[in-house]
């Protein structure tokens, strides 16, 4: 089922507004499938990456269902709630619906730690029509009385499984048994391992079934490449990278991926010394700080960004070209949600992934959820030929199968790779 165009939808008037100013022509495939379905009252669970258009297909038939019914919340009552892992997926959420909302007169807030709580409390005291949260927070202001859930229409839990990788799965229960049992609730998930259906099928009421992106398979029109590294040549090869990047298009933006905080700060002075202008944002930046770096990563001020993990979630930057996981992620998941950043939109891009000895295990693991071989990238200055063929012995002996792709030149702009069948998918 695809909607031929947004007009085509029962939306209010308010928000074909919106969307026409926007330019949103067309909804994308979890749009055409999930807006009907929530516009008639129905559960929802959606297998669905960022970058799909996710954020608008639930908010707008959220914004449709509460500008036709603009009762006043009670104080300290929220009529939407919405969950998310980390307070930039949070902040993004709420800012689609601000633009989405932007002719509905509704109120919203946001609630997350890291910020002191007064403020949030303020917010709440007469109630919202929409609240976006983290769940550690939430719990906090709910245990003080400052919310109080017993009004929730509408209950989304958005990308649950990063959710449930960072711990949340006590937190999200004992939110989910605080809500009433008559309300609409929508679950977004990245993928479906058992445990999150498991979730799934005690929270939502049969629910209808939306699957964008097949379970774990990467985003279609990222260009993945592998280097086999060192870890001490890990930063030249960077360099190389970034130089031939900034060669092929000055305009595209890129996000370096480390594991550890340390490791981020360490490569981002690393690079500015280099004459790459790069900052760093993960857990322990205030959100301050991150705000800033995120604003002038936007802006193409400081074109790169090193990242950790969580930090890097919820960044919706459409320019990010490329992604070089400068530290291979130790669970496989990560991979395809860091891959992520880039193609946003329907937009082309690349993902490099470094390799040294001790994340060849790790390597081993991505290939396996994302069902395919990494191309390898070899034509650098830095390749190690014998972890090549170690990682190709022992994915051959593991049965994951990896091709040896050969050395391939660094892409440049216009010389796109990926297009002429060089991926092997599985579906
Ligand atoms: P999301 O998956 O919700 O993070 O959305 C990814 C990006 O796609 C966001 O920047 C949205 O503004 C944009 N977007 C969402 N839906 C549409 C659409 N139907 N047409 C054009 N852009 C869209």
């Amino acid at each position: 089922m695809t909607a031929p165009s947004f007009e085509a939808l029962p939306l209010a008037a308010p928000l074909h507004r919106v969307l026409r100013e926007l330019n949103y022509t067309t909804p994308s495939p979890i749009q055409a499938q999930a807006i009907p379905l929530l516009l008639e009252g129905r559960d929802l669970l959606g297998c669905a990456q960022t970058g799909t258009g996710k954020t608008a297909s639930f908010a707008l038939p959220i914004l449709h269902a509460l500008h036709s019914n603009l009762a006043k919340p009670k104080p300290k009552t929220c009529r939407t709630l919405v969950l998310a892992p980390t307070r930039e997926l949070a902040m993004q959420v709420g800012k689609s619906f601000s633009t989405y909302g932007k002719y509905v007169p509704f109120r919203q807030t946001l609630i997350y730690g890291g910020v002191g709580q007064v403020p949030q409390v303020q917010a709440m005291r007469q109630g919202v029509d929409v609240l976006v949260a983290c769940p550690g927070r939430l719990l906090d202001l709910i245990d003080q009385g400052h919310v109080d859930l017993s009004h929730v229409e509408f209950f989304v839990l958005d990308e649950v499984d990063r959710m449930l990788d960072m711990g949340f799965l006590r937190d999200v229960k004992r939110i989910v048994s605080l809500l009433p049992a008559k309300r609409q609730s929508l679950f977004f998930s990245a993928t479906l391992a058992p445990n999150i259906v498991e979730l799934a099928n005690n929270i939502l009421r049969d629910p209808a079934h939306v699957s964008i992106t097949p379970e774990t398979t990467t985003a279609e029109k990222i260009d993945q490449q592998v280097c086999f590294v060192s870890k001490e040549s890990k930063r030249p090869l960077l360099e190389e990278l970034l130089r031939g990047q900034a060669n092929a298009s000055a305009q595209k933006l890129t996000i370096v991926f480390s594991r550890t905080k340390h490791g981020a700060n360490k490569l981002a002075k690393s690079l500015c010394a280099a004459g790459f202008p790069s900052d760093a944002i993960h857990g322990n930046k205030s959100q301050a700080q991150r705000e800033k770096a995120l604003d002038r990563f936007k802006k193409g001020l400081t074109p790169i960004l090193v990242a950790t993990d969580v930090a890097a979630r919820g960044v919706d930057v459409k320019e990010v070209g490329l992604v070089v996981n400068f530290d291979l992620p130790n669970e496989p998941e990560a991979y395809v949600h860091r891959i992520g950043r880039t193609a946003r939109a329907g937009a082309e891009g690349r993902a490099v992934s470094f390799c040294s000895e001790e994340e060849l295990e790790y390597l081993r693991d991505i290939e396996k959820i994302i069902r395919m071989s990494i191309p390898r990238w070899d034509n650098h200055n830095w390749h190690e030929e014998a972890l090549a063929d170690r990682h190709l012995r022992g994915a051959r002996s593991s049965g994951a199968g990896p091709r040896p792709s050969g050395g391939r030149p660094p892409q440049r702009g216009g010389q796109r790779r990926g297009q002429g069948g060089n991926r092997q998918r599985s579906r």
